[in-house]
Formats: C-alpha cells, structure tokens, sequence
C-alpha cells in the first residue's frame, strides 16, 4: 500500500517541532464555552462554603492600582472570564480581580496587603492544570505570573537557567535550543503553561522517565510567602547540602505556602539525536515486555515510553482529525530514544525494534520509526527486511561535525545567492555530507534535499507523507507525538471529562479500564485509558455529553478506592487541586497528612493562599465559620465512644431557653474519641457560661474524660484541670514546674529542641583501578603530611578552582604550610570542589 502512494512535492521539516498547546490554541476552546455553560464552582460543589475572608472593596482595588497601575489590575467581567474558567471547563470561580505584576518586589507588596486585610489569593500562571487549582473556588483575588517573563541569566556551562516564574515553558525551550540546552520537562501543555506553575505542581510529564522529576532538575527557588516575605533559596548549585531543603516546600504545593517568582533550573544538553517508534500492539500484557525490552534495549537513550489504547487515538482520529500512522491495534506505544550520536542510537533502535519482533511475532506488525533524518515504515515488520531498509537510509547520515556557515551582506542581493547555491550544497553532497545537520529542510531547502538523500529514500519518503496525510497539512515528524498530545484536547471537545491521573504498580496499570467500564452507566462516550508507562503513570478519562452527577458517583471514591487498594497514588502528576481534596488520605498517611498541615501553619497562618485547594479540609475552617455568629464557647473533650455525641444533645436540653444562642453543634475527630462542642451567640452572654460550666466539665469527669483532649489548658482551663488530674498528678506537675522554672517565668509544656553537632569521617574504600586508586587515596595521602585544612565548597565552573590560587597569593610566605592544593567532582554535572589546605603542624589561618 505504500508503495502505491504517489510522490508529493510538499516540503516538510524532520527535525522535531515544538509540539504544544498554545495559548491561542487553549483559548479558543475556552471561549468555546461561555461562562453561562459553566457552572459556578459554589454552585456545584455545595458543601464548600465560602469562609470569612473580606470581600473585596474599593479601597482595595485602589491600593492594588496604586502599586501596579491601571493596565495591570483587570476588572472588566469579560476580561475576567478567561481566569475564571479552568482549562477542562470544570470548575468556575467568581473572582472580581486578577493583578499583573512584574516583580517579585510587587509580588510581595500585595501578598503582605492581601494578608494584612484577610483576602484571599489564587496565583495562577498559565492556567493549564487538571485539578481545578488554577482558578478561584469563590472570589479570591487572582494573581497571574503572565507578566513576570523574563529570563534572567543562563550558565551555558553548566547549563543552569534563572528566570521568573511567568516565563511560558515553550519560550525557555525555543530559548535553550538555540543554545545548545534543553529544558528537562515536557508537556502537551508547553505553549501556555509557566515554569512557576510547573513548579508548583511539580509537573511530570514526557521527560521525566530519562531527566527524572522537578525535585531533581530544579536548583533553586524564590517565593513570596503569605505575609509578603520573600524567600531566597535561589541556589544555582547542583550540590548544596547546607541544612533543610526548603525549595521543595515550594515544588508541588500548588500556591498553597507561597507564590513562586524565580526558578533556577537544571537544562540538559539538547540531544543530537532523537528517533522515535510508534507501535500497534495485541494486548496490554505486550505493552508491559515491549516496556520492559525498550528499557533493556536502549538502556541510557531511552527518553520517553508512552502508551495509549485504541480509544484514546480514536479521539484523536475522530475528533482532531489526526491520523493514525499505522493500522488500528487495540494499543499504541510511543517510545523517543535521544542521544549525543546518531549512529549509535539509530542502531540500538534498530536492534532493539528487531527483539520486539523476535519476542512477539504475532504481537504487532506495524510499526513506523522516525529517525533524525529518515523515516522507517514497516508493515509487517520482519527484521531482515527492516535492517535492509535501514540501511540505505543510513548513508544519508550526517553525524555530528555540524559546521554553520554564515555570509552577510548588507541587503539581500540575488547575485550573492547564486554564487553561493547550489555550490555550498554541491559541496557538501561532494564529501558525503548532510546539507542539513540540525535545522531542518523547511522552505528553503526544499529543492535541495536530494543532495543529501538517496532517491529511494526521498521517494520512501514521499510515499510516507502521502499515506499519513494526504492533505499535506501537518508536519509529520510531529505527528506520532501529535497523537499523544492532543488526547487530552480530543477527548475535551466531546462534551464533559472526567480526567483522573494515578500512579499504579505496572503488573495493574490498566486492569482498572476495564473494571471501570463495566460499572459506567451506557450513555457514556468513552472510558480510555493512556499515559507514562514508564513513570507507572495511567491518565483515565471518561466521557459524557454534558456533566452528570451519576457518572461521578460511579467512578469516585471507586478510582480513588483501587488506586489505595494497590498502594498507587491518586495524583500522579497532576496534584490535589479542589477536586482532589477529600481524596488525598487515600494516598497520605494521617501523620504526612498532619505534617503538611503543620507546614502549611507556618508558612500561611491566615490561610490566604489558594483556600479550599490541595491540604485545605472544610473540617479545618469550622471554627471559623462559627467565629463569623459572633461570640464562640469552645469545648475540647476527651470522651468513651458510647457517650460521644451525647453531650451535645445535653446542650441542647440545657440552652433552649437561652434567647441569645445561634447554634450548638459538636464536630471532632472521631477516631480519637475527641469531641469540639460549639456555642455560638451573637455576643458574649454570661448566662450561656454559667450554665455550661462547670457542668461540661462534671459531665466528662463522670465519663472518665478529659476536659482537654487536645487544646491544652491555658488560661480558661487552669481552675477546672482537676476534673482530669488527680491531686498526686497535680503534685508532681508543680514539683516540676518548680524544679524546671524556679520563679514561674516560662511555659511548662514548651519542648526544647537540642541540636547535636556530628562531626563525621568517611575513609574511602579502595578500588581495582589504579587511577581511580590514586583519586582515592588522595585524603589518605594528604592527612600523612601533618595536619589538614580541607573544606568542601560548591562554586561555579567559572570560577571552580580560582580560590586554590587566591590561597596561594596568600599562603604562599607562611613557613608552616606544606603544600595548597584542590581537587573535586567536575564532571557529570557535579561541581563541588573539595578544597584542602594542610601544614606540618595546627595553625589557624
Ligand atoms: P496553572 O494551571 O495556572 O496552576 C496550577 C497550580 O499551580 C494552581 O494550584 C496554581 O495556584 C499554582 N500556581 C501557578 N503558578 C504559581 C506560582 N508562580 N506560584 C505558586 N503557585 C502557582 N501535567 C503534567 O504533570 N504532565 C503532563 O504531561 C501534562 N500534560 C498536559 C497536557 C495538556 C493538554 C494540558 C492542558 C495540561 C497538561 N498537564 C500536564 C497539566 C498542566 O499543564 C500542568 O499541571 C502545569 O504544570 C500547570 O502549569 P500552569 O502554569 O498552567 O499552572
């Protein structure tokens, strides 16, 4: 069949494109649907109650203008409406404002107003997450990174980049690939979403299985806490082990503890070659040893392994009109390979496609290769075939002596032109070059191409472009990853999706597709299933026409249920978001889960940032709920189970003929046996506290209780703490606080922490090699001379080894010191150099 297809004339680029969602690509859909179509956030999620944050007024909308300007405060309902909205159309927010600064110093000047006037804050930045964080729950004041964009340094060397947190994804690529860098994520996203926002969710995506995650690749960190302080954890260091690691408070923590201004980040070389394989397979079990054959196979170059199931393509076939390069097989797999040599990874491609063949026979039979210059069909493989065909595409390699030739002339002038075409390309041809190392055919050099390629593989490749797009409209190198991209936009346009994204162990990634199916009512559209097989990373959707309660209820808590059941994760990459919120304990024990609540304290005790999002638990805000009545009577009991809520029920017998009582309720947590009794009144009413006290108090003593489970006792409790202490208990915590605070000063139950210095010394285990041996020995050696300064410095490349001659200038007259010298890890991305310093005998320098 492929043969049949006629040769095209259409140009086309081989190099990899830049394959994203652009902003303006992720708009239209957007405005596709007005906000009318959807529902407000508050409206759809009821149990979520607006806490009492300040509404937004006048003088606040002046003081935000007074520091930022009329452009960059926005107002306008319409305007408005796109950072209301969330990508996937799911939830709607009501906000009155979203403010545009340019500086982490305007950043921090609201951040502290915003606090110090109890109004909430939603930072956004591209507005392109899954989880319904992006965009307010009610009408907290947006914050949009869109204009801190700009990129401010870049270490070629060691290929470490510094920008501000609005810099969109795609622009820092197309940035680093002009010099010879590349960012270590990539998403479908990457036309409109921020580092900052990347940060913050800590974004996965289809690098990570080769450049590992965020917490890895990101170096340092400049964010802006709730109460406007800015926190400099800015390290360009890939080694830097002084103390707490506090830029990962910020990497995935969705704006909840800070706003994210600056990243410095961690850009690999770019890869001189990439290939890519798209295959057909029978079943999933193939996936998993074709998964596993590609790790085994292309070892270090394997840099993405992608699957999908037939129902994620059809929506790309059906509703993106993207075509599927090979025949319909029940899954696809995606696998990138990207390397320094071109030769050498094609081969491995080729050897590694071969055992795929060899271990499935039957499993598939259609594959197509991409490599950096060539394509590779092959329907039905066979791998003698495959390996003849390769090599005659092979000759046309170009390897890596790529030479960029430039002539300038002040003005176009056609005369040049001609003296230089087609000899350079002549040329080239001459001595077995390729006329395109690394930028492509394109355009212009569409007439050319055969100086370079065998007529065979030009017309293989024509034939190519004609079967797998015959309207000539797409870019076919891109395409295979056009496919995977776009399912999320594809299955989108269908009406409403139910997107989940969880981790689960590799032996039952996809069993849940199928079980899930069978529990779907009919009126879905689809249940698919796609994702990083190789991060174990399953993206599941499920489709409807519109949004439908009923659906919902099938498919959560049951995800979240299994996910558990197989100790998965219920957010993969995505996050918590709002939606994930009351999900998250199947993934975080009870004590994480306090941990991240302590943290989150801390860094925002007012709960400014992105409430109702990611720890945040409505239990939590109650208590302010009830602060809004008026006057709050707050009870923190231990109580046996049997008796539990009884107390409440008491309450409410003791305090019906109090007029000024808004309400009595009791909340707590349960599996401690702790109960909150509330009394809310509209102002502070003795009546209430002389019936309530001290008979709560007996109530629980009766019980055996405790009159605070988890308060303390502080100034309210002091006169009723006998009711759970007995008098020798009574005894001896004053003997110790006598003992500890002689004259009363400090509170009892403060902890004290110690900190313990470590002094460690590490001897190194010898090794086989020699010379390896001698960089061993080389501490062993240096302590025999006498004494021995040595200190462990991280320092740019730049200037890794400028201090060893600084101390030389001077130490270079002190009669005690025998030798200066420095050695360290300076390669493999490492730049730490042990410095060491040592004379016959002490002396201080
Ligand atoms: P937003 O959506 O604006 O915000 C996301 C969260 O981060 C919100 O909670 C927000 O409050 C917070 N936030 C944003 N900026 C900051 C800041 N500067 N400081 C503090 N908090 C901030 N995700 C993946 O992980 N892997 C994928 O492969 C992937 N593919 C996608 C494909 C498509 C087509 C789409 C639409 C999305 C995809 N996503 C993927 C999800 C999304 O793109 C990522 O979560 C991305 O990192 C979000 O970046 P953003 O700038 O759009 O952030």
């Amino acid at each position: 069949m492929l043969r049949q297809a006629l040769s095209s004339g259409t140009s086309f680029c081989v190099k990899r494109g830049l394959l994203t969602m652009r902003a303006e690509q992720l708009r239209p859909l957007r405005n596709m649907s007005l906000s009318s179509s959807v529902e407000l956030t508050a409206d759809r999620y009821p149990d979520v109650k607006r806490h009492n944050f300040a509404l937004l007024d006048s003088n606040h909308v002046q003081f935000f203008k007074s520091i930022l300007g009329q452009d960059r405060v926005l107002t306008d309902a319409e305007e408005l409406e796109t950072y209301n909205i969330d990508w996937l159309k799911m939830v709607r927010g009501s906000s009155k404002i979203v403010l545009k600064p340019k500086t982490t110093e305007e950043v921090s000047q609201i951040l502290r107003f915003c606090n110090s006037e109890n109004l909430a804050v939603c930072p956004q930045g591209g507005n392109t997450g899954l989880v319904g964080g992006s965009v307010p729950v009610f009408d907290e004041v947006i914050m949009s990174t869109a204009l801190m964009n700009n990129i401010i340094s870049l270490d070629e060397l060691s290929g470490v980049l510094v920008c501000q947190a609005g810099c969109i994804l795609e622009t820092l690529e197309t940035y680093l690939q002009d010099r010879g860098l590349m960012m270590p994520l990539d998403l479908g996203a990457k036309g409109s979403c921020h580092i900052g926002g990347n940060v913050s969710t800590n974004a996965g995506g289809l690098r990570l299985l080769r450049y590992g995650s965020l917490q890895g690749n990101v170096l340092g960190i400049e964010a802006v806490k709730a109460d406007g302080e800015v926190i400099d954890c800015l390290s360009c260091l890939k080694k830097d082990n002084t103390g707490y690691h506090l830029k990962h408070l910020f990497i995935g923590s969705e704006g909840t503890l800070g706003l994210v201004t600056k990243v410095a980040i961690h850009c690999p070389p770019n890869p001189k070659s990439t290939n890519t394989a798209f295959l057909g397979l029978n079943s999933f079990d193939d996936v998993l040893r074709t998964y596993k054959d590609a790790r085994a196979g292309l070892g270090e170059i394997l840099s993405s392994c992608e699957m999908m199931d037939a129902q994620s393509l059809d929506a790309c076939t059906s509703n993106l009109k993207l075509r599927n390069p090979i025949r319909d097989f029940p899954f696809y797999m995606l696998i990138e390979t990207a390397g320094s040599n071109g030769k050498h990874d094609e081969e491995k491609l080729t050897h590694t496609c071969g055992t795929f063949e060899k271990a499935f026979r039957q499993a598939y039979d259609s594959m197509v290769i991409f490599t950096n210059t060539t394509y590779h069909y092959h329907s039905p493989i066979s791998t003698q075939s495959f390996l003849s065909y390769y090599h005659v595409c092979q000759s046309t390699l170009s390897g890596d002596g790529n030479l960029h030739l430039n002539v300038t002339s002040k003005e176009y002038d056609h005369e040049i032109l001609d003296s230089i075409e087609p000899f350079v390309f002549e040329w080239t041809s001459k001595y077995r070059g390729s006329i395109s190392a690394e930028h492509g055919i394109g355009f212009l050099k569409t007439k050319f191409v055969h100086f370079s390629k065998s007529r065979n593989s030009l017309n293989l490749m024509k034939d190519l472009k004609k079967l797998m797009d015959p309207k000539g409209i797409l870019n076919p190198y891109k395409q295979m990853w056009n496919i995977r991209e776009s399912i999320s936009l594809a299955l989108l346009s269908e009406g409403y999706l139910y997107k989940y994204d969880i981790s689960l162990p590799h032996d039952s990634f996809y069993s849940i597709i199928p079980e899930l199916t069978k529990r779907l009512p009919s009126h879905i559209i689809r249940c698919c299933g796609y994702g990083h097989i190789g991060d174990g990373n399953l993206h599941l959707n499920v489709t409807s026409k519109e949004y439908d309660h009923n659906i919902l209820d099938v498919i959560e808590p049951f995800v979240y249920e299994w996910t558990s059941k197989l100790r998965g994760s219920v957010s993969a990459e995505h996050g918590i978001g709002f939606k994930k919120t009351k999900f998250v304990h199947y993934s975080k024990s009870q004590s994480s889960l306090n941990l991240m609540k302590d943290i989150k304290k801390i860094m925002d005790p007012n709960g400014i940032l992105n409430p109702y999002k990611s720890i945040w638990e409505p239990r939590e805000r109650i208590t302010d709920a009830y602060m809004c009545d008026g006057f709050l009577f707050s009870y923190d009991l231990s109580l046996p189970y049997a008796n539990y809520y009884k107390l409440v029920e008491k309450t409410v017998e003791r305090l019906s003929g109090c007029s000024s009582v808004v309400r009595i309720c009791g909340h707590g947590h349960i599996g401690d046996g702790n109960l909150h009794l509330n009394i809310t009144s509209k102002e502070y009413d003795h009546e209430i506290l002389d019936l309530m006290e001290p008979f709560v108090f007996e109530w629980t003593s009766k019980l055996r209780g405790s009159v605070s489970a988890e308060h303390g006792i502080g100034f309210k409790k002091t006169k009723f703490i006998h009711y759970s202490k007995s008098h020798s208990s009574l005894d001896l915590m004053k003997d110790i606080k006598k003992i500890m605070d002689p004259n009363g000063i400090l509170n009892p139950y403060k902890k004290i922490s110690l900190l313990v210095k470590k002094v460690q010394m590490y001897f190194l285990k010898k090794k086989n090699k020699m010379l390896w041996d001698i960089r061993e020995r080389v501490a062993e050696a240096l302590i025999s001379d006498g004494y021995w300064y040595t200190y462990d410095l991280s320092l740019p490349h730049k200037h890794f080894y400028d201090i060893v001659g600084k101390m030389e200038e001077r130490l270079s007259n002190h009669p005690k010191v025998t030798r200066i010298s420095g050695l360290g890890h300076l390669g493999k991305v490492k730049i730490r150099i042990i410095f060491l310093l040592y004379c016959q005998n002490c002396c201080k320098f």
